[in-house]
């Protein structure tokens, strides 16, 4: 397909972001009987799904700390609720099981849960904590943990599988989605909105207004605007930190085992919820010897060939390669030993898992922003930016919100992802867990 020589909204990246607008954005403008689909032209340098999306654990959840981010993965399991078919979601639940010093963290989270009328149970003190996880896995056998959350929404979904749901959804509303067209830069107005996209296919004019959904390499389309690498940060006390990098880059560690999926059940053989682990207890190897002696912590889930999961991501300094996506990743050679070490730790049926690690690449490249949480804004007069720090497979609802935002509207939940929160020290809290996702 050959690109149009204008269309009113053009939307940069074919990701979770990217499609999700497109669709809510086609069937919002059919609803006002403001156009439609044949409206909106989505460019993807690739294919749809070879960004992050495509490789996400896909892990859907709201255990945040930050009401803000709580609020909007609430209206987010709400969309993958709606259709859980057509977006491959597996509504199994999610459980974080942690120490002592997330107690607080955790129980703030619950509370706030049930106040906005999200279904989850919080059980605290170390042998009730136990007695919980047994009674869903008779073998658990992780110590020391003090505080759980299991959450009875949320669960996972099959990243490509939901990358095609929607491009199917926001096909049939007539969205053109344009592969192989890679955006290069901007064509600027008198007042700064953009009146074209520039593409390795030529130019698009733009009739009304431009999104931008690019995922990992959203540090490069922030430069294409001509904005800042690095910006001042207004603490919510009050201090200015002077020239924070605005993108950082982090490898997420991710990786499975190859067993029948069916030996991770619960006791009455259903299918188990997601699981996250975070402790101080020190983590040994089958063998005994000592992996790490500080906090640790791992998720997994049950997947089609097995059981897939991560560990904490790991800070990349500088600038970084992401082309091809995502083969540049630099993997921890550690870390298939520390996740099975782990998956053994909390699971006796777990015990001698390693050899079972899948030795294929695994993970990807994230990018985050000043503060690691995303910034959802209009950057230009006429140019929208869905930069989610990589926190984003599970925000598929995000794109129903921009819809509206495009339309003039204004989004509570979307908000408090402003830009300008760097320069007012409208901040979000932060919890103690060790990932910058939480
Ligand atoms: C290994 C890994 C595991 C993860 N696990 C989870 C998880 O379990 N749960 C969760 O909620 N989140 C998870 N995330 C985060 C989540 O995947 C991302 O936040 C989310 O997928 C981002 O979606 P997106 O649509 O913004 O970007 P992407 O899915 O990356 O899509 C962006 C698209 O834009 C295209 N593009 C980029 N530049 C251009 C250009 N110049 N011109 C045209 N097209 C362009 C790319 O090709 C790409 O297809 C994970 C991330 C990684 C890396």
């Amino acid at each position: 397909m050959t690109l149009p020589k204008s269309s009113p909204y053009v939307i940069v990246g074919a990701g979770i972001h990217g499609l999700s607008t497109a669709y809510h954005l086609a069937k919002d403008l059919r609803a006002r009987g403001a156009g439609g689909g044949a409206d909106v032209v989505v460019l993807e340098k690739t294919e749809p799904g070879a960004g992050a999306s495509g490789i996400a654990c896909g892990v859907v959840r709201n255990n945040y700390f930050q009401p803000a981010m709580s609020e909007l993965m609430q209206a987010c399991v709400e969309v993958w609720e709606s259709d859980p078919e057509a977006y491959a979601f597996n509504p199994v639940g999610y459980i974080a099981v942690g120490p002592a010093v997330q107690e607080s963290d955790l129980t703030e989270t619950f509370e706030r849960q049930e106040r906005i009328g999200y279904r989850s149970e919080l059980v605290t003190g170390a042998s009730e904590v136990d007695a919980h996880m047994k009674g869903l896995f008779p073998d658990w056998r992780a110590q020391g943990l003090t505080v759980c959350l299991h959450e009875h929404q949320g669960g996972f979904a099959f990243n490509r599988e939901s990358v095609a749901g929607l491009l199917g959804k926001a096909q049939s509303e007539g969205v053109t989605v344009l592969t192989g067209a890679e955006v290069t830069g901007f064509e600027d107005g008198a007042d700064e909105s953009v009146t074209a996209v520039l593409t390795n296919q030529g130019r698009i004019e733009v009739g009304e207004q431009v999104v931008l959904a690019p995922g990992p390499w959203a540090k490069q389309v922030w430069r294409m605007l001509g904005l800042p690498d690095t910006i001042d940060v207004r603490t919510p006390s009050g201090d200015v930190v002077k020239d924070r990098p605005m993108w950082t880059y982090w490898n997420l560690q991710e990786g499975e085992i190859t067993v029948d999926p069916m030996m991770f059940a619960t006791a009455d053989g259903g299918a188990p919820p997601v699981i996250h682990v975070d402790t101080d207890a020190p983590l040994h190897t089958d063998e005994g010897e000592l992996v790490t002696d500080e906090l640790w912590g791992i998720y997994f889930k049950r997947d089609r060939h097995g059981v897939q999961g991560g560990a904490s991501p790991l800070v990349v300094d500088g600038e970084v390669e992401l082309d091809p996506y995502p083969a540049t990743t630099d993997v921890d050679p550690d870390f298939p030993d520390m996740w099975c070490a782990a998956l053994s730790h909390t699971m006796a049926r777990f015990e001698g898992c390693r050899p079972l690690y899948k030795q294929a690449r695994s993970g990807g490249v994230g990018a985050f922003t000043a503060d690691n949480f995303p910034v959802f804004d209009y950057l230009r007069p006429n140019v929208y930016g869905v930069l989610d720090s990589n926190h984003g497979y599970k925000m598929i609802g995000v794109g129903r919100e921009v819809a509206k935002v495009l339309a003039g509207e204004h989004s509570s939940l979307l908000y408090p992802f402003r830009f300008e929160r760097f320069e007012t020290g409208d901040l979000h809290p932060v919890s103690h867990s060790p990932y910058p996702w939480s």
